[in-house]
C-alpha cells in the first residue's frame, strides 16, 4: 500500500477509536425488518426507518421484480442520456398530483436530491439559512451551493425572522431550509409560524419530508397535514424512508422542475434509479393512498408508547411528532451501556453518537414500525422495565 495512504487510515482509524466513537457494520443474519437476527438472537427492530413495514409487503416486492424483469437491472444512463423509461415519469407524475404541485422530479436518492437541489438554486449573492440540526445531506448541499450559509438554532423562528430581518437585503434570493421531522431529534418545526416569516421576508422555503411521508397526517407529509403545501416552494420525499425501497424527489413547480432537469448536478451526471426501486417506490405511493392514513395512525401510535417507555425511565417525555423518538442518554459509553442493556433485554436499538447528534447527546434513536405487534411492543416494555437509570 502507500506509505502515505497507510499513515492516513492509521490516523483516521486513530481517531475514532480515542474518541470512543469508532463505528462497525452490524452484521445481521435476517432480511431487516420488524424483528431481526443477529448472531443467535432474534431482537424487536427499534431503529429502522422502514416505518410501514413495506420493505417486505409482498405487493412491493413483487412490484420491484416485476419492474426489472419489464424494464432491466439497471436503467443504463443517466435520466438526460437515455436512462428515462416511461415508469419514471408515470412515478413523477403521479407523486405530483398526489401531493398537490406541478412536478416531481426523482432523484437518485435523499442525498442525491439534498446535495442537488440547493446548489442547482443557490450561488454566489444569495443566503441559505439552515437549521442547526438539518441533515448531513442538507448541510452538504448548502456548502456545495456558493451561496453564504448561515445556521439558525434549532426550530428558533425569533432567530430565524431576525437573521432574515438583519441580512435578507443584501441578497438575490434567500432560502430557508428544514426539515419537518428532524431524523435524529424527532420534533416538528412550527411549520406554519416558518412560512409566515419566510413570506414577510420574502425568502423561499424549502422542505425535507423524509420522515413525515407515509407518516403524518394521510401519509403526505407534514406541509401537507397542515394544508400548507401552496405556499411551499419546494418539497423532498424519499422512498428510502417509510416507501420502504430507495430513491427519492423534489416536487414543486414545473418551472422547478425543468431548471433541476438542466442544474442539479446530482441528477445530471448520475446513473437514473435502477428500474426495481422505481416500480417497488410507485407500488408503495399506491398502498399508502390508499392505505395512508390508517398506516400513519398505526406508526404514531406506536411512536407514543415508545414515548412513554422513555418517560418511565424518569426522563422528560419525549417531543414526538412521528416515527422517531429521541432516548437522550448524554454520553457516549453511556448511550452504548443502554443499547447494550436493551440488545441484553432483545431489543435492537443503536446507540447514535457524534458526529450524526451534538456531543453531550448521545442518545437511542428508537423509530415506531406499523408491523411490530403488541407482542412485540410487550417485549420492548419489558427490556426497558430492566433498565436501571
Ligand atoms: C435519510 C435522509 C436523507 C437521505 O436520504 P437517502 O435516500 O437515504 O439518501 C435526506 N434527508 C433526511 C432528513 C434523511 O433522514
Amino acid at each position: 500500500m502507500n506509505s502515505s495512504l497507510q499513515k492516513r487510515l492509521e490516523e483516521l482509524s486513530g481517531r475514532t477509536w480515542r474518541a470512543g466513537l469508532h463505528r462497525e457494520l452490524l452484521a445481521l443474519q435476517s432480511p431487516p425488518g420488524p424483528r431481526v437476527t443477529l448472531g443467535d438472537r432474534e431482537l424487536v427492530n427499534l431503529c429502522g426507518n422502514d416505518y410501514l413495514a413495506l420493505s417486505r409487503d409482498a405487493r412491493v416486492t413483487a412490484a420491484a421484480a416485476r419492474a426489472a424483469s419489464d424494464v432491466g437491472a439497471g436503467a443504463g444512463a443517466s435520466r438526460l442520456v437515455t436512462g428515462n423509461p416511461p415508469t419514471f415519469t408515470a412515478l413523477e407524475n403521479d407523486l405530483a398530483e398526489w401531493l398537490g404541485v406541478e412536478s416531481a422530479l426523482l432523484f437518485g436518492s435523499g442525498y442525491h436530491a439534498n446535495t442537488g437541489f440547493i446548489p442547482a438554486l443557490c450561488g454566489d449573492g444569495d443566503l441559505v439559512l439552515s437549521d442547526e440540526l438539518n441533515h448531513a445531506s442538507l448541510i452538504d448541499g448548502c456548502r456545495l451551493s456558493r451561496a453564504t450559509r448561515m445556521i439558525y438554532r434549532h426550530r428558533d423562528l425569533a432567530q430565524l425572522d431576525a437573521l432574515l430581518a438583519e441580512h435578507r437585503s443584501r441578497y438575490q434570493m434567500a432560502m430557508v431550509v428544514t426539515e419537518t421531522i428532524f431524523s435524529m431529534d424527532g420534533d416538528a418545526p412550527d411549520l406554519a409560524a416558518l412560512v409566515e416569516v419566510c413570506e414577510r421576508h420574502d425568502a423561499v422555503i424549502a422542505l425535507d419530508e423524509a420522515h413525515a411521508l407515509g407518516v403524518i397526517g394521510d401519509g403526505r407529509g407534514l406541509a401537507a397535514a397542515l394544508g400548507l403545501t401552496g405556499r411551499v416552494d419546494i418539497l423532498v420525499g424519499t422512498f428510502g424512508k417509510a416507501f420502504g425501497s430507495f430513491g427519492a424527489f423534489v416536487a414543486g413547480s414545473a418551472a422547478l422542475r425543468d431548471a433541476l432537469v438542466n442544474h442539479a448536478r446530482s441528477a445530471i451526471f448520475s446513473t437514473a434509479l435502477p428500474p426495481a426501486a422505481v416500480g417497488a417506490a410507485h407500488e408503495a405511493l399506491g398502498i399508502i393512498r390508499a392505505e395512508g392514513t390508517g398506516l400513519a395512525a398505526t406508526v404514531r401510535r406506536r411512536a407514543g408508547e415508545l414515548a412513554d417507555l422513555v418517560a418511565a425511565t424518569g426522563r422528560a417525555r419525549p417531543d414526538v411528532a412521528g416515527a422517531v423518538v429521541p432516548f437522550i442518554i448524554g454520553s457516549e459509553d453511556d448511550a452504548l451501556a443502554v443499547s447494550q442493556r436493551l440488545f441484553d433485554g432483545g431489543v435492537l436499538a443503536r446507540a447514535i453518537r457524534p458526529p450524526t447528534v451534538p456531543r453531550g447527546t448521545s442518545r437511542i434513536r428508537l423509530t415506531a414500525c406499523a408491523g411490530h405487534s403488541d407482542d412485540d411492543m410487550a417485549a420492548v416494555a419489558r427490556a426497558f422495565a430492566s433498565l436501571s437509570l
